[in-house]
């Protein structure tokens, strides 16, 4: 649904003249990022959108990826840069992230978008995962008002941006938020009086039915590769959460995969249509 709301967002703009465009960067050949980028490089064409993809080898210098990145901020048809992390260990992220321009930023990891977030302005761009949580409360018509929201994790990307996200003081986003993290004492104290639990903290099946309040919502945005004797190539998908047991606990729950995963494309596409839209302003 939200992909065709998209595609007709984008079909506007280019009767308007603007075809929203969005490069991503890879460095490396990880192949777990390599995924990430062709399935948001299809995702962005079936779209409608224009996209590229550029390719650095695994040595390219940070001096070398700062150029492609200064190229991309001055090329007008490229509405939104996304460089895939991680990056080899010569390049600070950091740095990269600080290059692009914020109004390029559809990754929403600039500091100015973050601090955008934060103190509640709308006009900057939200990191695409704890965006696309939002998007699934809302539309999954989960009250958020008054509710206890524990998040598991407080990384930049997901973490600290979703606990900003949910007690901005919307009518989507008014709960009270717990953020928990690997030196959080008793974290099932913590998860079990939690009416929305949403867990990113990269740990496999981490998260089981007996740690989880029933009825609540429970958002999983882990992705780990574990292995599998069962599977052809040996190994299988699988989020921070036990699917199996918290099932029969949360009133609802995301799968791994198909959750949040295809969810943070879409916010990127969406990310992506706004910085367009911006640009003919
Ligand atoms: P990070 O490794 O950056 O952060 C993990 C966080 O979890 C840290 O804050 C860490 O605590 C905390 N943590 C780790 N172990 C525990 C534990 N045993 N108990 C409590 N907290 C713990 O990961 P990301 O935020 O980048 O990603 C988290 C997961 O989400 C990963 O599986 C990743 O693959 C997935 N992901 C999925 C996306 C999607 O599109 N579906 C997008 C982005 C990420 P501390 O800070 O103390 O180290």
């Amino acid at each position: 649904m939200i992909h065709a709301e998209v595609a007709r967002d984008v079909a506007d703009l280019t009767t308007r003249g603007v075809v929203p465009g969005l490069t991503v960067v890879l460095v490396g050949d990880d192949a777990a990022s390599a995924t990430y980028v062709s399935g948001k490089e299809k995702a962005s064409r079936s779209a409608g959108m224009s996209g590229a993809t550029i390719r650095l080898p695994a040595t390219t210098s940070q001096a070398a990826l700062l150029a492609v990145v200064e190229q991309l901020n001055a090329d007008s048809t490229v509405h939104g840069i996304l460089v895939q992390m991680p990056l080899p260990s010569q390049i600070d992220p950091d740095t990269v992230i600080r290059h692009i321009h914020p109004r390029k930023d559809v990754d929403g990891f600039h500091p100015i978008n973050v601090g955008k977030l934060l103190i509640g302005h709308t006009d900057g761009f939200v990191s695409c995962t704890p965006a696309g949580v939002i998007e699934l409360l809302v539309r999954s018509g989960v009250q958020t008002r008054g509710a206890e929201a524990v998040i598991i994790g407080r990384s930049n990307i997901v973490g600290k941006p979703m606990a900003a996200l949910l007690m901005q003081g919307r009518s989507h986003a008014d709960a009270t938020v717990t953020v928990c993290h690997s030196r959080t004492r008793d974290l099932s104290a913590h998860t079990r009086r939690a009416d929305i639990l949403i867990v990113a903290a990269g740990r496999a099946e981490m998260i089981t039915g007996d740690m989880i309040k029933p009825g609540a919502v429970v958002i999983d945005v882990g992705m780990n590769r574990v292995p599998d004797a069962t599977r052809a190539q040996g190994t299988r998908l699988c989020g921070d959460v036990h699917f199996a047991s918290a099932v029969k606990v949360a009133s609802r729950i995301t799968p791994v995969p198909g959750g949040v995963g295809p969810m943070t494309i879409a916010m990127l596409l969406k990310n992506t249509v706004r910085a367009a839209e911006r640009s003919l302003h």
